[in-house]
């Protein structure tokens, strides 16, 4: 019976210190509604409201879009709460209650669902507003703004196909220039009451126009439709795209946060604004926001006004400011985590809006990170998690080459609200943004403002770089998280829609022309700039940084080194060249998971070599083309094996179909008649009878040893010598030959044959050694049904997951990208599964092989090759799959690294959980 009862309350109440939720119960109340509760119970100043719970989302979903019988009492129940706290009476002509209708999901969605304020206000009374307050133009300007914001996302008055301008931001532009002819520069706040009163009349009737009713006056009327837009815009455009991006599920729904106005816009004492308790670009820890006098909220993150650094309020209501600094305190140790929170202050008195965990770029977060660690707020392990693994990408991404930038031409200065560097072709439009992108080219998406709806834009460019708004408005927040570039407010742009054009100074650029932004500095430049590498890479890689002169890199060490105490899960590298191998070593990798080997043949003349080996049409004539392979093999494995210092390195047999190699056109088969002395005739049939219709699926992988084994004798032979080579200098060798495409036990065992005669034949003939395991990729769907017969044979297993989708899925890995756009798009697939593993069907297959796999060895080393070696959610899937290792590229090692160390965390947390 209780359980009936708790089920069915849809309402939760915060205010006055008292709150039915909590912090904890985001699931429910969403992130606002949650952290709403959490800053009431901790005596923070948060107006008094209440949360309509995301179950009642699921429900209006479910039923047609309406609600559940109880939820109007409850609702009735929750505004008298309000009421009651506030001595205010909703409707009430006397001392009307206002309120704030906003969305609020389990994870923030900056900006991508809708946000309706000053509600309750009508003809009647917006005259006790402006009684009460002694002030009738703020009065009328809520007033004007209410309809504004409830006839765009409740009534759908917003531009049409085609417009450039929403309607009634037209409004407000002619009136200005009836009002103040020929000043084109005219804000708000100098429209006065009989201007706003106007305002809201035009407005009035464009709503009529527009929809063919008049606007709602009934306060409860207005709320029931405020309240079914907030759950409606769960399912927008926008909304959708950005979920797609984050991996939000649908089923989450969002809850609706009504709570009680507080006003910004009362006058010069007032104002409103965002902060975050440290930098959300650098990470450095000061209080860092902005706050514009006179405004309300969506001033500050429209972007329509830029707003003042927060550090000016200092100056302006030392009061105010030195409120905050202590409401930043509280937060950071209450939530032991950067803060990104809004606030309004009404004629001088401080109240907090919201607060949420601040999104922050790769950088920042690994700062942050690290300082909080130092500052004994978190814990080390906690760290870890702190840092989204994927964000690491951001840290080691290039910056401005110093030479190049020194010549560059600055043209501009904005904020710099996502740090990096960014070329490329600028579009002034989103859509137009994301069509230069497909066709491949290197986009700047640059706007007068930012808003939610440039969200495909902004995912399609390099970089965003804007004339208008802050670093705080929504659209940069949502920039900095996607680890985009962006210079926000570069005032000195002047872009105008219709003729595509940006003026600064005397320079004119046209849509296609490039630009450059510094989104570290706040830098627009001229023209395409060079770029360099990361400090992490200047001073890993390249060596020309000490440690000691890069901050960012110490942190990262730091970090790195943390990952190590906790994870169980190794990171090797795909590495086909001492270079690479040398690279993944220096970002951690603990060893080589795949060496491709046919990438070796590619390089200069090697090819040739190659090219008469395929050609070759007699055993012998193939034996003396794999001679003159041979040293380049054994060289290239001496490098890399040198570079490993007793690390482990897989080496995979070749492995492509062979008319990959092979010249396609007339005259490149004639340039190579010439050198291998052959006709031309001859190399055009001999291509034409290496044709297969399906490759992929044709004579390839182990297929090509089985049929030509002395290929596989001359790679068995080029690892042993080499390894020998190796050993003669002290060096540890641990080579671990892998045969691919296995699908049979017996293919596995004639090729080990092989490897097995030529160990002993090198072994004798150079008095060596060998430390070696022979394995198989587990990557066509009946290896993994029979992993139990292959372990007799193999002594390990990597998961090749490229070929495993493609042959599980029957998708083509070269073909699926026509299609898979729209897979996407209808759901049918969650995230591209050659990206991330399809843990049900291809993840399935895996659990399979390992548990078959240890049935017959128990023990047996397990690892992954593929793509997905280096995608967080799958290095997570490889952990709980108990795995030994993930392998991956070696820029990717870093993130895999962090991956893996959380994927450890994770499960110790489970297995915490799971105890309780
Ligand atoms: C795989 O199939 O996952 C794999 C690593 O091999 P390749 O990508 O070379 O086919
Ligand atoms: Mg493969």
């Amino acid at each position: 019976m209780a359980k009936a009862s708790a089920s069915m309350k849809y309402v939760y109440l915060f205010g006055n210190k008292k709150a039915d939720g909590d912090g904890s119960m985001k699931a429910l109340l969403g992130g606002k509604g949650a952290n709403l509760a959490e800053m009431t119970r901790i005596g923070l100043p948060v107006p008094p409201g209440f949360t309509i719970t995301t179950e009642v989302c699921a429900y209006f979903y479910a039923s047609k879009r309406s609600y559940p019988k109880e939820l109007r009492a409850q609702m009735e129940a929750g505004v008298a709460n309000m009421e009651r706290i506030l001595g205010k009476k909703f409707g009430d002509l006397e001392n009307p209650l206002l309120v704030a209708v906003r969305s609020g999901a389990r994870d923030s969605m900056p900006g991508m669902m809708d946000t309706i304020l000053n509600l309750g206000l009508n003809d009647q009374t917006v005259i006790a507003l402006a009684k009460r307050s002694n002030n009738e133009r703020f009065a009328w300007d809520c007033y004007r703004r209410f309809i504004q914001m409830y006839g765009d996302v409740v009534l759908g008055v917003q531009k049409r196909a085609g417009e450039d301008h929403e309607p009634f931001e037209t409004v407000i532009e002619s009136l200005k220039a009836e009002l103040f002819p020929g000043d084109t520069q005219v804000e708000d706040t100098r429209i006065d009451a009989n201007g706003l009163k106007e305002l809201v009349s035009r407005f009035k009737k464009l709503v009529k126009s527009r929809t063919g009713r008049d606007f709602p006056e009934n306060p409860w009327d207005q709320l029931q439709g405020a309240i079914g837009a907030v759950f409606g815009s769960w399912m927008n455009d926008r909304a959708i795209v950005y979920r797609r991006k984050y991996n939000i599920p649908q089923e989450w729904g969002t809850a609706v946060n009504v709570q009680a106005m507080v006003f910004g816009n009362t006058g010069e004492r007032s104002g409103s604004g965002v902060a975050f308790t440290r930098d959300p670009a650098s990470g450095e820890r000061v209080f860092y926001g902005e706050f514009l006098m006179n405004a309300q909220g969506e001033d500050v993150v429209a972007g329509v006004r830029t707003p003042e650094p927060v550090r000016e309020l200092a100056r302006k209501q030392p009061v105010s400011h030195a409120e905050l600094e202590r409401i930043r305190k509280v937060l950071e140790s209450h939530f032991k985590d950067m803060q990104d929170f809004e606030f309004t202050i009404e004629e001088g008195k401080v109240f907090m809006l919201q607060t949420r965990n601040g999104k922050r770029t790769g950088l920042a977060a690994v700062r942050i990170a690290c300082e909080m660690v130092k500052e004994k707020l978190i814990p080390w392990r906690t760290a870890i998690t702190r840092v989204p693994a994927e964000q690491l990408d951001q840290v080691l991404a290039p910056v401005f080459d110093r030479a190049a930038i020194r010549s560059a031409k600055l043209i501009a200065k904005g904020l710099p609200a996502g740090p990096g560097a960014a070329s490329g072709k600028i579009y002034f439009n989103a859509e137009r943004a994301v069509e230069g992108a497909n066709r491949g080219e290197k986009v700047l998406l640059v706007r007068i403002e930012t808003s939610p709806e440039d969200l495909r834009g902004m995912i399609a460019a390099e970089g965003i770089l804007t004339a208008r708004g802050g670093v705080s408005s929504h659209a940069a927040l949502v920039a900095r998280q996607m680890g985009k570039v962006c210079v926000c407010g570069a005032s000195a742009l002047h872009i105008d829609y219709h003729t595509k054009r940006l003026d600064v100074g005397e320079q004119t650029f046209r849509e296609g022309d490039y630009l450059s932004i510094d989104g570290t500095a706040g830098e627009v430049y001229a023209g395409q700039v060079k770029t360099a590498a990361s400090e992490i890479i200047q001073v890993l890689l390249e060596k020309s940084l000490k440690p000691e002169q890069s901050q960012t890199y110490r942190y990262y060490a730091r970090l790195m080194q943390w990952c190590n105490q906790a994870t169980r899960l190794e990171v090797r590298t795909n590495a086909d060249t001492p270079e690479q191998t040398a690279n993944a070593v220096a970002f951690g990798a603990s060893g080589i998971g795949l060496c491709r080997t046919e990438h070796m043949f590619f390089e200069g003349d090697r090819i040739d070599a190659m090219r008469e080996m395929i050609l070759a049409e007699k055993t012998d004539d193939r034996r003396k083309a794999l001679a003159k392979l041979l040293p380049y093999q054994r060289e290239d494995f001496a490098g890399m094996f040198e570079e490993l210092r007793g690390l482990p390195a897989t080496i995979r047999f070749l492995d492509p179909p062979l008319h990959e190699f092979l010249p396609h056109d007339h005259a490149a088969q004639t340039q190579l008649a010439e050198k291998l002395g052959v006709s031309v005739e001859k190399i055009a049939k001999r291509v034409h009878d290496l044709h297969e219709f399906n490759p992929m699926l044709g004579h390839r992988g182990c297929r090509l040893g089985i049929v030509y084994p002395e290929i596989s004798e001359m790679q068995a032979r080029a690892v042993f010598e080499a390894a020998a080579e190796v050993q003669k200098q002290g060096i540890k060798v641990r080579p671990e030959i892998m045969i691919p495409l296995v699908g049979f036990p017996k293919e596995l065992q004639l090729q080990l044959e092989v490897v097995h005669r030529v160990a002993k034949e090198v072994a004798a003939e150079r008095k060596a050694k060998f430390n070696y395991l022979v394995g198989t990729m587990i990557e066509i769907p009946r290896a993994a049904l029979i992993a139990d017969e292959i372990a007799r044979e193999a002594e390990f297993f990597s998961f090749g997951t490229n070929d495993l989708t493609q042959t599980t899925l029957g998708m083509s890995r070269d073909d699926s990208g026509s299609f898979l756009g729209a897979y996407a798009e209808l759901e049918i697939v969650k995230q591209n599964p050659f990206a991330s593993i399809d843990q049900t069907g291809v993840g399935k297959l895996m659990e399979m092989a390992c548990a078959l796999g240890r049935q017959t060895r128990p023990g047996i080393k397990l690892g992954i090759c593929g793509e997905h070696g280096g995608e967080p959610s799958s290095v997570k899937f490889c952990h709980r799959l108990g795995l030994s290792y993930v392998s991956c590229s070696p820029f990717r090692v870093p993130i895999a690294r962090l991956a893996a160390a959380q994927a450890a965390l994770e499960e110790d947390k489970a297995a915490k959980a799971g105890k309780k």
